[in-house]
Protein backbone atom coordinates (compact mmCIF):
# COMPACT_ATOMS: atom_id res chain seq x y z
CA UNK A 1 0.00 0.00 0.00
CA UNK A 2 1.48 3.25 -0.94
CA UNK A 3 1.20 6.18 2.04
CA UNK A 4 -0.86 9.51 1.13
CA UNK A 5 1.37 11.75 -0.42
CA UNK A 6 1.11 15.66 -0.98
CA UNK A 7 1.12 17.14 -4.53
CA UNK A 8 2.30 20.96 -5.01
CA UNK A 9 1.73 22.72 -8.32
CA UNK A 10 2.73 25.66 -9.55
CA UNK A 11 3.45 27.63 -12.75
CA UNK A 12 7.10 27.51 -11.79
CA UNK A 13 9.13 25.00 -10.54
CA UNK A 14 11.44 25.88 -7.22
CA UNK A 15 14.87 25.20 -9.57
CA UNK A 16 16.85 27.42 -11.88
CA UNK A 17 17.57 25.03 -14.81
CA UNK A 18 20.37 26.68 -17.50
CA UNK A 19 21.77 24.87 -20.29
CA UNK A 20 25.54 24.57 -20.32
CA UNK A 21 27.48 23.82 -23.29
CA UNK A 22 24.59 21.37 -24.11
CA UNK A 23 24.38 19.90 -20.85
CA UNK A 24 21.53 20.95 -18.41
CA UNK A 25 22.55 22.13 -14.89
CA UNK A 26 19.80 22.60 -12.09
CA UNK A 27 20.00 24.60 -8.76
CA UNK A 28 17.35 24.62 -6.04
CA UNK A 29 16.12 27.73 -5.87
CA UNK A 30 16.36 30.15 -2.88
CA UNK A 31 12.50 31.73 -2.93
CA UNK A 32 10.29 32.26 -0.06
CA UNK A 33 7.69 29.70 -1.61
CA UNK A 34 10.29 26.94 -2.25
CA UNK A 35 12.01 27.45 1.37
CA UNK A 36 8.54 27.47 2.89
CA UNK A 37 7.40 24.24 1.09
CA UNK A 38 10.70 22.64 1.54
CA UNK A 39 9.30 20.95 4.54
CA UNK A 40 6.65 19.58 2.31
CA UNK A 41 7.85 18.57 -1.02
CA UNK A 42 11.34 17.65 -0.26
CA UNK A 43 10.32 14.48 2.38
CA UNK A 44 8.26 11.26 1.43
CA UNK A 45 7.27 10.71 -2.37
CA UNK A 46 5.57 13.83 -2.15
CA UNK A 47 6.28 15.99 -5.34
CA UNK A 48 6.28 19.53 -6.43
CA UNK A 49 4.89 19.59 -10.12
CA UNK A 50 5.40 22.66 -12.87
CA UNK A 51 7.14 23.83 -15.86
CA UNK A 52 11.20 23.85 -15.71
CA UNK A 53 11.09 27.73 -16.95
CA UNK A 54 12.53 26.78 -20.12
CA UNK A 55 11.78 24.84 -23.52
CA UNK A 56 13.44 21.50 -23.43
CA UNK A 57 13.46 19.68 -27.05
CA UNK A 58 11.74 16.72 -27.00
CA UNK A 59 15.16 14.13 -27.64
CA UNK A 60 16.13 15.66 -24.04
CA UNK A 61 12.69 15.69 -21.85
CA UNK A 62 13.79 12.47 -20.34
CA UNK A 63 17.07 13.38 -19.14
CA UNK A 64 15.44 16.56 -17.14
CA UNK A 65 12.75 14.47 -16.13
CA UNK A 66 15.32 12.38 -14.82
CA UNK A 67 17.59 14.93 -12.92
CA UNK A 68 14.63 16.67 -11.99
CA UNK A 69 13.26 13.55 -9.79
CA UNK A 70 15.96 13.68 -8.02
CA UNK A 71 14.97 16.41 -6.48
CA UNK A 72 11.37 15.33 -6.18
CA UNK A 73 10.68 17.63 -9.12
CA UNK A 74 7.89 16.64 -12.03
CA UNK A 75 8.31 18.83 -15.09
CA UNK A 76 5.11 19.87 -16.92
CA UNK A 77 7.16 20.88 -20.81
CA UNK A 78 5.93 23.72 -22.39
CA UNK A 79 6.49 25.19 -25.54
CA UNK A 80 7.22 28.74 -26.75
CA UNK A 81 3.96 29.16 -27.93
CA UNK A 82 2.48 27.81 -24.86
CA UNK A 83 4.38 30.16 -23.20
CA UNK A 84 3.67 33.08 -24.67
CA UNK A 85 0.21 31.85 -25.44
CA UNK A 86 -0.93 30.61 -21.73
CA UNK A 87 1.73 32.73 -19.36
CA UNK A 88 2.50 35.98 -21.64
CA UNK A 89 -0.64 35.91 -23.01
CA UNK A 90 -3.71 35.11 -20.67
CA UNK A 91 -1.91 35.17 -17.36
CA UNK A 92 0.13 37.92 -17.33
CA UNK A 93 -1.92 40.19 -20.00
CA UNK A 94 -5.54 39.18 -19.01
CA UNK A 95 -5.71 37.84 -15.23
CA UNK A 96 -2.39 40.18 -14.08
CA UNK A 97 -4.00 43.67 -15.13
CA UNK A 98 -7.59 42.56 -14.22
CA UNK A 99 -6.66 41.16 -10.96
CA UNK A 100 -4.15 44.95 -9.94
CA UNK A 101 -7.20 46.56 -11.28
CA UNK A 102 -5.53 47.68 -13.88
CA UNK A 103 -8.19 46.83 -16.57
CA UNK A 104 -7.29 49.02 -19.28
CA UNK A 105 -4.33 47.53 -19.90
CA UNK A 106 -6.28 44.07 -20.39
CA UNK A 107 -5.89 42.03 -23.54
CA UNK A 108 -8.98 39.74 -24.30
CA UNK A 109 -7.41 37.42 -27.26
CA UNK A 110 -9.19 34.32 -27.46
CA UNK A 111 -6.15 32.35 -28.40
CA UNK A 112 -4.91 33.37 -25.28
CA UNK A 113 -7.41 31.67 -23.21
CA UNK A 114 -7.83 29.10 -25.40
CA UNK A 115 -4.48 27.90 -24.26
CA UNK A 116 -4.84 29.08 -21.24
CA UNK A 117 -7.39 25.96 -20.73
CA UNK A 118 -5.40 23.69 -22.96
CA UNK A 119 -2.23 24.05 -20.53
CA UNK A 120 -3.87 23.75 -17.44
CA UNK A 121 -5.54 20.38 -19.03
CA UNK A 122 -1.89 19.13 -19.48
CA UNK A 123 -1.12 20.27 -16.30
CA UNK A 124 -3.98 17.99 -14.88
CA UNK A 125 -2.89 15.59 -16.80
CA UNK A 126 0.21 15.32 -15.06
CA UNK A 127 -1.11 15.45 -11.20
CA UNK A 128 -3.70 12.57 -12.53
CA UNK A 129 -0.28 10.61 -13.98
CA UNK A 130 0.77 10.65 -9.89
CA UNK A 131 -2.48 11.02 -8.25
CA UNK A 132 -3.69 8.17 -5.82
CA UNK A 133 -6.77 7.73 -3.61
CA UNK A 134 -6.11 9.74 -0.28
CA UNK A 135 -3.37 12.21 -1.80
CA UNK A 136 -3.74 15.95 -1.53
CA UNK A 137 -2.86 18.66 -3.98
CA UNK A 138 -2.26 22.39 -3.35
CA UNK A 139 -2.35 24.23 -6.54
CA UNK A 140 -0.61 27.82 -6.34
CA UNK A 141 -1.92 30.98 -8.19
CA UNK A 142 -3.52 32.66 -10.86
CA UNK A 143 -1.87 30.41 -14.08
CA UNK A 144 -3.84 27.66 -12.68
CA UNK A 145 -7.69 28.71 -12.06
CA UNK A 146 -8.76 26.39 -13.85
CA UNK A 147 -6.58 23.38 -12.10
CA UNK A 148 -8.68 22.59 -9.45
CA UNK A 149 -11.82 21.77 -11.26
CA UNK A 150 -10.16 19.82 -14.25
CA UNK A 151 -8.27 17.43 -11.01
CA UNK A 152 -11.33 16.92 -9.51
CA UNK A 153 -13.27 16.16 -12.60
CA UNK A 154 -11.10 12.99 -13.10
CA UNK A 155 -10.75 12.29 -8.96
CA UNK A 156 -14.43 13.42 -7.27
CA UNK A 157 -13.03 12.39 -4.04
CA UNK A 158 -9.41 14.13 -4.17
CA UNK A 159 -8.44 16.85 -1.59
CA UNK A 160 -7.58 20.13 -3.06
CA UNK A 161 -6.19 22.75 -1.76
CA UNK A 162 -6.02 26.47 -3.75
CA UNK A 163 -3.46 29.78 -2.47
CA UNK A 164 -3.77 32.95 -5.02
CA UNK A 165 -0.85 34.68 -4.34
CA UNK A 166 -2.23 38.10 -6.06
CA UNK A 167 -5.54 39.82 -4.92
CA UNK A 168 -8.62 39.14 -5.85
CA UNK A 169 -10.43 42.08 -7.08
CA UNK A 170 -13.94 43.32 -6.48
CA UNK A 171 -17.07 41.86 -8.71
CA UNK A 172 -17.16 45.15 -10.70
CA UNK A 173 -13.74 44.43 -11.80
CA UNK A 174 -13.49 40.93 -12.19
CA UNK A 175 -17.18 40.45 -13.97
CA UNK A 176 -15.12 42.58 -17.17
CA UNK A 177 -13.67 38.91 -17.52
CA UNK A 178 -15.24 37.35 -20.98
CA UNK A 179 -14.53 33.87 -19.14
CA UNK A 180 -15.44 35.06 -15.71
CA UNK A 181 -17.95 31.79 -14.94
CA UNK A 182 -15.02 29.45 -16.06
CA UNK A 183 -12.71 30.67 -14.06
CA UNK A 184 -15.09 30.67 -10.86
CA UNK A 185 -15.83 26.77 -12.20
CA UNK A 186 -12.39 26.03 -11.92
CA UNK A 187 -11.31 27.57 -8.62
CA UNK A 188 -14.49 25.42 -7.14
CA UNK A 189 -12.97 22.42 -7.80
CA UNK A 190 -10.66 23.06 -4.75
CA UNK A 191 -12.25 22.03 -0.85
CA UNK A 192 -10.09 25.17 0.56
CA UNK A 193 -9.58 28.66 -1.23
CA UNK A 194 -7.11 30.82 0.28
CA UNK A 195 -6.02 34.16 -0.59
CA UNK A 196 -3.86 36.76 1.10
CA UNK A 197 -6.42 38.96 3.05
CA UNK A 198 -10.25 38.90 4.03
CA UNK A 199 -10.52 41.87 1.47
CA UNK A 200 -9.93 39.28 -1.30
CA UNK A 201 -11.90 36.91 0.35
CA UNK A 202 -14.91 39.21 0.63
CA UNK A 203 -13.99 40.08 -3.41
CA UNK A 204 -14.18 36.46 -4.23
CA UNK A 205 -17.41 35.24 -2.32
CA UNK A 206 -19.18 38.39 -3.48
CA UNK A 207 -17.90 37.65 -6.98
CA UNK A 208 -19.00 33.58 -6.72
CA UNK A 209 -22.33 34.59 -5.34
CA UNK A 210 -23.36 36.88 -8.62
CA UNK A 211 -21.61 34.57 -11.51
CA UNK A 212 -22.94 31.41 -10.10
CA UNK A 213 -25.37 29.30 -8.31
CA UNK A 214 -23.43 29.25 -5.76
CA UNK A 215 -24.48 30.59 -1.96
CA UNK A 216 -22.21 31.13 1.02
CA UNK A 217 -22.78 31.42 4.46
CA UNK A 218 -19.89 32.75 6.35
CA UNK A 219 -16.84 31.90 4.89
CA UNK A 220 -18.10 28.69 3.65
CA UNK A 221 -19.32 27.90 -0.39
CA UNK A 222 -22.28 25.60 -1.33
CA UNK A 223 -21.48 24.04 -4.87
CA UNK A 224 -22.91 21.20 -6.35
CA UNK A 225 -23.43 20.29 -2.93
CA UNK A 226 -19.87 20.58 -2.47
CA UNK A 227 -18.85 22.70 0.66
CA UNK A 228 -15.75 24.98 0.15
CA UNK A 229 -14.23 27.00 2.58
CA UNK A 230 -12.45 30.65 1.48
CA UNK A 231 -10.64 32.09 3.84
CA UNK A 232 -7.18 34.92 4.37
CA UNK A 233 -3.91 32.99 4.83
CA UNK A 234 -1.15 36.16 5.24
CA UNK A 235 1.63 34.98 3.65
CA UNK A 236 4.95 35.62 5.87
CA UNK A 237 8.70 35.17 5.39
CA UNK A 238 11.77 32.95 6.44
CA UNK A 239 12.53 35.51 8.60
CA UNK A 240 15.38 33.78 9.74
CA UNK A 241 17.35 33.41 6.70
CA UNK A 242 17.18 37.44 6.87
CA UNK A 243 18.44 37.64 10.39
CA UNK A 244 20.96 35.03 9.91
CA UNK A 245 22.14 37.13 7.05
CA UNK A 246 23.63 39.69 9.93
CA UNK A 247 26.38 37.92 10.30
CA UNK A 248 27.31 37.27 6.78
CA UNK A 249 30.71 37.99 5.83
CA UNK A 250 29.64 39.52 2.50
CA UNK A 251 26.95 41.59 3.76
CA UNK A 252 29.37 43.32 6.11
CA UNK A 253 31.60 44.16 3.42
CA UNK A 254 28.78 45.40 1.48
CA UNK A 255 27.20 47.38 4.56
CA UNK A 256 30.72 49.00 4.93
CA UNK A 257 31.20 50.01 1.05
CA UNK A 258 27.72 52.20 1.10
CA UNK A 259 29.06 53.68 4.37
CA UNK A 260 32.12 54.85 2.38
CA UNK A 261 29.96 56.35 -0.65
CA UNK A 262 27.13 57.41 1.25
CA UNK A 263 29.54 59.75 3.12
CA UNK A 264 26.96 60.40 5.79
CA UNK A 265 23.93 61.15 3.41
CA UNK A 266 20.50 58.91 4.65
CA UNK A 267 19.52 56.06 2.18
CA UNK A 268 15.94 55.53 0.75
CA UNK A 269 15.26 52.24 -0.61
CA UNK A 270 12.99 51.43 -3.35
CA UNK A 271 12.99 47.74 -4.62
CA UNK A 272 10.58 46.02 -7.08
CA UNK A 273 10.23 43.94 -10.07
CA UNK A 274 9.69 46.34 -13.16
CA UNK A 275 5.38 46.03 -12.90
CA UNK A 276 3.24 49.05 -13.39
CA UNK A 277 1.43 47.92 -10.46
CA UNK A 278 4.61 48.74 -8.41
CA UNK A 279 3.20 52.68 -8.33
CA UNK A 280 6.92 53.46 -9.35
CA UNK A 281 6.39 56.24 -10.92
CA UNK A 282 4.10 58.31 -8.63
CA UNK A 283 7.31 57.05 -6.11
CA UNK A 284 9.78 59.06 -8.10
CA UNK A 285 7.46 61.75 -8.76
CA UNK A 286 6.94 62.23 -4.82
CA UNK A 287 10.78 62.31 -4.03
CA UNK A 288 11.33 65.15 -6.79
CA UNK A 289 8.91 66.85 -5.13
CA UNK A 290 10.14 66.27 -1.55
CA UNK A 291 13.87 67.78 -3.21
CA UNK A 292 11.94 70.47 -4.54
CA UNK A 293 10.24 71.32 -1.22
CA UNK A 294 12.70 70.14 0.86
CA UNK A 295 16.43 71.59 -0.46
CA UNK A 296 18.07 71.44 2.95
CA UNK A 297 17.95 67.61 2.16
CA UNK A 298 19.89 68.13 -1.21
CA UNK A 299 23.41 66.00 -0.40
CA UNK A 300 21.54 64.49 2.97
CA UNK A 301 19.66 61.72 1.54
CA UNK A 302 20.21 59.35 -1.43
CA UNK A 303 17.59 56.98 -3.27
CA UNK A 304 18.82 53.47 -4.15
CA UNK A 305 16.55 52.22 -6.68
CA UNK A 306 16.36 48.68 -7.35
CA UNK A 307 14.15 47.49 -10.70
CA UNK A 308 14.33 43.97 -11.12
CA UNK A 309 13.68 43.00 -15.05
CA UNK A 310 10.67 41.36 -15.67
CA UNK A 311 8.31 41.25 -18.82
CA UNK A 312 10.46 43.36 -20.78
CA UNK A 313 9.16 42.21 -24.20
CA UNK A 314 5.36 43.53 -23.31
CA UNK A 315 5.17 46.87 -24.92
CA UNK A 316 3.43 48.47 -21.52
CA UNK A 317 6.61 47.11 -19.43
CA UNK A 318 8.89 48.54 -21.88
CA UNK A 319 7.04 52.00 -22.21
CA UNK A 320 7.26 51.96 -18.04
CA UNK A 321 11.12 51.00 -17.90
CA UNK A 322 11.72 53.83 -20.17
CA UNK A 323 9.50 56.46 -18.50
CA UNK A 324 11.66 55.23 -15.25
CA UNK A 325 14.86 55.62 -17.05
CA UNK A 326 13.56 59.26 -18.32
CA UNK A 327 12.27 60.54 -14.72
CA UNK A 328 15.52 59.35 -12.99
CA UNK A 329 17.75 61.14 -16.04
CA UNK A 330 15.52 64.45 -14.96
CA UNK A 331 15.33 64.36 -11.35
CA UNK A 332 19.39 63.98 -11.31
CA UNK A 333 20.06 66.32 -13.82
CA UNK A 334 18.24 69.26 -12.48
CA UNK A 335 19.11 68.02 -8.67
CA UNK A 336 22.84 66.32 -8.65
CA UNK A 337 25.64 68.62 -7.23
CA UNK A 338 29.45 67.52 -8.35
CA UNK A 339 29.83 65.35 -5.54
CA UNK A 340 26.40 63.82 -5.15
CA UNK A 341 23.50 62.38 -7.69
CA UNK A 342 19.87 62.12 -5.69
CA UNK A 343 18.98 59.09 -6.93
CA UNK A 344 21.16 55.54 -7.59
CA UNK A 345 19.22 53.57 -10.18
CA UNK A 346 19.93 49.97 -11.13
CA UNK A 347 18.32 47.96 -13.86
CA UNK A 348 18.99 44.43 -12.61
CA UNK A 349 18.47 41.78 -9.88
CA UNK A 350 21.16 41.12 -6.95
CA UNK A 351 22.13 38.02 -4.91
CA UNK A 352 20.64 38.37 -1.17
CA UNK A 353 23.59 38.84 0.74
CA UNK A 354 23.65 42.80 -1.42
CA UNK A 355 19.80 43.15 -0.85
CA UNK A 356 19.98 42.47 2.94
CA UNK A 357 23.19 45.01 3.40
CA UNK A 358 20.81 47.41 1.57
CA UNK A 359 17.83 46.76 3.96
CA UNK A 360 20.15 46.75 6.57
CA UNK A 361 21.71 50.18 5.85
CA UNK A 362 18.47 51.66 4.67
CA UNK A 363 17.13 54.88 6.74
CA UNK A 364 13.83 54.70 5.35
CA UNK A 365 12.02 51.64 2.65
CA UNK A 366 9.67 53.35 0.26
CA UNK A 367 7.09 50.19 -0.43
CA UNK A 368 4.34 51.72 -2.64
CA UNK A 369 2.74 49.75 -5.30
CA UNK A 370 -1.04 50.62 -6.66
CA UNK A 371 -1.78 47.02 -6.07
CA UNK A 372 0.35 43.99 -4.20
CA UNK A 373 -1.50 40.59 -3.33
CA UNK A 374 1.15 40.51 -0.18
CA UNK A 375 4.51 42.52 -0.94
CA UNK A 376 7.61 40.59 0.80
CA UNK A 377 10.49 43.31 0.11
CA UNK A 378 8.56 45.47 3.28
CA UNK A 379 8.84 42.19 5.57
CA UNK A 380 11.93 41.37 4.11
CA UNK A 381 13.37 44.98 5.22
CA UNK A 382 11.51 44.72 8.62
CA UNK A 383 12.94 41.05 9.16
CA UNK A 384 16.88 42.34 8.27
CA UNK A 385 16.52 45.36 11.02
CA UNK A 386 17.85 43.66 13.77
CA UNK A 387 18.94 47.12 15.51
CA UNK A 388 15.49 48.09 15.61
CA UNK A 389 16.20 51.07 13.20
CA UNK A 390 14.26 52.79 10.12
CA UNK A 391 11.12 53.67 8.90
CA UNK A 392 8.36 51.89 6.58
CA UNK A 393 6.55 53.64 4.53
CA UNK A 394 4.15 51.07 2.63
CA UNK A 395 1.09 51.43 0.57
CA UNK A 396 -2.41 50.92 2.09
CA UNK A 397 -3.25 49.14 -1.11
CA UNK A 398 -0.36 46.11 0.20
CA UNK A 399 -1.40 43.30 1.41
CA UNK A 400 1.29 43.47 3.89
CA UNK A 401 -0.78 46.72 5.02
CA UNK A 402 -3.30 44.81 6.96
CA UNK A 403 -0.48 43.85 9.13
CA UNK A 404 2.23 45.95 9.31
CA UNK A 405 0.24 48.62 10.94
CA UNK A 406 2.99 50.17 12.65
CA UNK A 407 4.37 51.39 9.04
CA UNK A 408 3.82 54.71 7.78
CA UNK A 409 0.73 54.00 5.98
CA UNK A 410 0.25 55.94 2.56
CA UNK A 411 -2.00 56.02 -0.40
CA UNK A 412 0.22 55.24 -3.53
CA UNK A 413 -1.50 58.06 -5.73
CA UNK A 414 -1.18 60.78 -3.44
CA UNK A 415 2.16 62.85 -3.86
CA UNK A 416 2.01 65.46 -1.30
CA UNK A 417 1.14 62.21 1.20
CA UNK A 418 4.04 60.09 0.05
CA UNK A 419 6.41 63.33 0.15
CA UNK A 420 5.16 64.12 3.56
CA UNK A 421 5.75 60.89 5.21
CA UNK A 422 9.48 60.68 3.91
CA UNK A 423 10.02 63.73 5.69
CA UNK A 424 8.20 62.40 8.87
CA UNK A 425 10.59 59.80 8.45
CA UNK A 426 13.28 61.42 7.72
CA UNK A 427 13.11 63.08 11.30
CA UNK A 428 11.21 60.33 13.13
CA UNK A 429 13.05 59.93 16.86
CA UNK A 430 14.76 56.68 17.22
CA UNK A 431 12.56 55.54 20.33
CA UNK A 432 9.78 56.29 18.11
CA UNK A 433 11.71 54.05 14.93
CA UNK A 434 12.13 51.31 17.88
CA UNK A 435 8.65 51.14 18.80
CA UNK A 436 7.29 50.42 16.14
CA UNK A 437 9.74 48.59 14.59
CA UNK A 438 9.92 46.09 16.85
CA UNK A 439 5.95 45.67 17.01
CA UNK A 440 6.27 45.25 13.14
CA UNK A 441 9.12 42.81 13.83
CA UNK A 442 7.33 40.72 16.64
CA UNK A 443 4.81 39.78 13.58
CA UNK A 444 7.12 38.98 10.96
CA UNK A 445 8.81 36.74 12.97
CA UNK A 446 5.36 35.14 14.66
CA UNK A 447 3.89 34.65 11.08
CA UNK A 448 6.50 33.63 9.28
CA UNK A 449 6.31 31.39 5.93
CA UNK A 450 6.44 27.81 8.16
CA UNK A 451 3.58 28.98 10.05
CA UNK A 452 1.95 29.74 6.85
CA UNK A 453 2.34 26.29 5.41
CA UNK A 454 1.02 25.26 8.50
CA UNK A 455 -2.04 26.96 9.22
CA UNK A 456 -3.38 26.34 5.62
CA UNK A 457 -2.40 22.61 5.70
CA UNK A 458 -4.10 22.22 9.17
CA UNK A 459 -7.53 24.49 7.54
CA UNK A 460 -7.34 21.84 4.55
CA UNK A 461 -7.53 18.88 7.24
CA UNK A 462 -9.93 20.86 9.27
CA UNK A 463 -12.67 20.82 5.47
CA UNK A 464 -11.78 17.27 5.10
CA UNK A 465 -13.20 16.18 8.28
CA UNK A 466 -16.22 18.74 8.03
CA UNK A 467 -16.98 17.35 4.70
CA UNK A 468 -16.60 13.63 5.70
CA UNK A 469 -18.87 14.18 8.53
CA UNK A 470 -21.54 16.39 6.34
CA UNK A 471 -21.64 12.80 4.08
N1 LIG B 1 14.32 40.12 -5.08
C1 LIG B 1 15.37 39.37 -5.57
N2 LIG B 1 16.41 39.99 -6.20
C2 LIG B 1 16.47 41.34 -6.37
C3 LIG B 1 15.39 42.10 -5.87
C4 LIG B 1 14.32 41.45 -5.24
O1 LIG B 1 15.36 38.14 -5.42
O2 LIG B 1 17.43 41.85 -6.94
C5 LIG B 1 13.21 39.43 -4.38
C6 LIG B 1 12.87 40.04 -3.04
O3 LIG B 1 13.79 39.63 -2.07
C7 LIG B 1 11.45 39.53 -2.80
C8 LIG B 1 10.92 39.33 -4.22
O4 LIG B 1 12.02 39.52 -5.12
O5 LIG B 1 11.46 38.28 -2.14
C9 LIG B 1 9.81 40.30 -4.58
O6 LIG B 1 8.63 39.91 -3.94
P1 LIG B 1 7.38 40.89 -3.75
O7 LIG B 1 6.31 40.14 -3.04
O8 LIG B 1 7.82 42.16 -3.05
O9 LIG B 1 6.93 41.30 -5.23
P2 LIG B 1 6.61 40.40 -6.54
O10 LIG B 1 7.79 40.57 -7.43
O11 LIG B 1 6.39 38.98 -6.07
O12 LIG B 1 5.38 41.03 -7.13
Amino acid sequence: MTKNKTIIVSNRLPVKIVEKDGVYELSPSEGGLATGLGSIYKTGDNVWIGWPGLEVPEDRQQEVTEKLAELNLIPVFLSNEEIYQYYEGFSNEVLWPVFHYMTTYANYEQSYWDFYQTVNTKFADAVEAHLHEGDTVWVHDYQLLLLPGLVRARQAHVTIGFFQHIPFPSYEIFRLIPWREELLAGMFGADLLGFHTFDDVRHFLSAASKLSTSKYANNVITYNERQIVVEAFPMGIDDDKFERLADNERVSAHIQSFKESKQGSRMILSIDRLDYSKGIIPRLQAFELFLHLHPQYIEKVELYMIVVPSRDTVPQYKELREQIDQLVGNINAKFRTLNWAPVHYFYRSFPIEFLSALYRTADVCLVTPMRDGMNLVSKEFVASKTDNRGVLILSEMAGASKELNDALIVNPNNIGEIMRNLLQALNMSEQEQEHRMKSMRAIVKKFNIHLWVKNFMDKLNEVKEMQAALL
